[in-house]
């Protein structure tokens, strides 16, 4: 074979080379928490980033008591939104950006603490379906349970939020074969992290993904608490998780690969990440540094 036929060759094959598609957009929005959103929202960027589908960009807030009419990003522009947002109202402009946002397709990732902020904004508690603290109380609606195989609903009244001590603690699949969780261990152990329990909102068009068992040696509630759960609202897909309380949290392989795939879950509708070899099974807990 001649050298000029081998160059022809080649360059038929790169232009055959089906294109790189087009990253997705992500955008992070932090800037105020009562958690520490500086120490996480850089690991939770990079293991977005790690996935090689998406480019994520960091929308950083005034500090609390700052000046919110400066802060308004361009949902639009993106394709999943990741709330490590706990702090200060938006500007009404900001607030109804990102409700037309989600309303019309846009994806959302609710970040642990992410679910206690705009306790009186009704739009943004129908998109996290549950939150907690924040004066909430049976008025922001039921908690969700899963017993006897199957979701329920509990309106009894009482506090919204509650955690005990950071303990490691198994999470199961209640919907294993939904694409976040298909192919993954149906329980794995979740480092040492908070469960949240008891916690409240309008809890409406949810698919409950994994529960955890809040023990009652650790000031629990003795009910399968919600972890991840999926929420549809207007033509937007939002992924909830309840979990990652700091760095250390968020080191667990397990809370990694349910949380880039949940964020491609709301960007696109599919996951197409291959589950990970390190994922854990129900009795060691595995961690990763992002
Ligand atoms: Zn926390």
């Amino acid at each position: 074979m001649t050298a000029r036929l081998l160059c022809l060759l080649a360059a038929v094959a790169i232009a055959a080379a089906p294109a790189a598609p087009a990253p997705l957009k992500a955008l992070i929005v932090d800037g105020q928490n009562n958690h520490s959103w500086k120490t996480t929202t850089p690991p939770l960027k990079k293991m977005i980033e790690a996935t090689g589908l998406f480019t994520v960009e960091v929308a950083t807030t005034p500090p609390k008591g700052g000046d919110m009419s400066v802060f308004r990003p361009d949902f639009k522009a993106y394709r999943v939104v990741v709330l490590n947002y706990n702090g200060d109202d938006w500007p009404e402009v900001t607030r109804d950006a990102f409700v037309d946002y989600v309303r019309r397709g846009g994806g959302v990732v609710v970040y642990h603490a992410a679910d206690n902020a705009f306790a009186g904004w009704k739009e943004f508690n129908e998109i996290t379906a549950l939150g907690g603290w924040e004066n909430r109380n049976e008025l922001a609606g039921p908690m969700v349970r899963w017993r006897d195989g199957k979701m329920v609903l509990e309106n009894k009244p009482g506090r919204a939020g509650h955690h005990g001590k950071q303990q490691p603690f198994q999470v199961v699949a209640r919907n294993p074969q939904h694409p976040i969780l298909r192919g993954l261990p149906e329980t794995w152990m979740h480092v040492a992290d908070e469960l949240y329990d008891s916690m409240r909102g309008p809890a409406k068009n949810i698919t409950l993904l994994a529960t955890a068992w809040s023990d009652p040696a650790n000031a629990g509630t003795g009910e399968q608490e919600p972890m991840l759960f999926t929420v549809a609202w207007g033509k937007g897909r939002i992924f909830h998780t309840m979990l990652g309380h700091g760095p250390e949290a968020i080191s667990c392989a397990g809370f990694q690969a349910t949380f880039t795939r949940g964020a491609e879950w709301a960007a696109t509708g599919k996951v197409t990440q291959k589950p990970p070899p390190d994922f854990p099974g129900p009795k060691e807990t595995r961690i990763r540094q992002p």
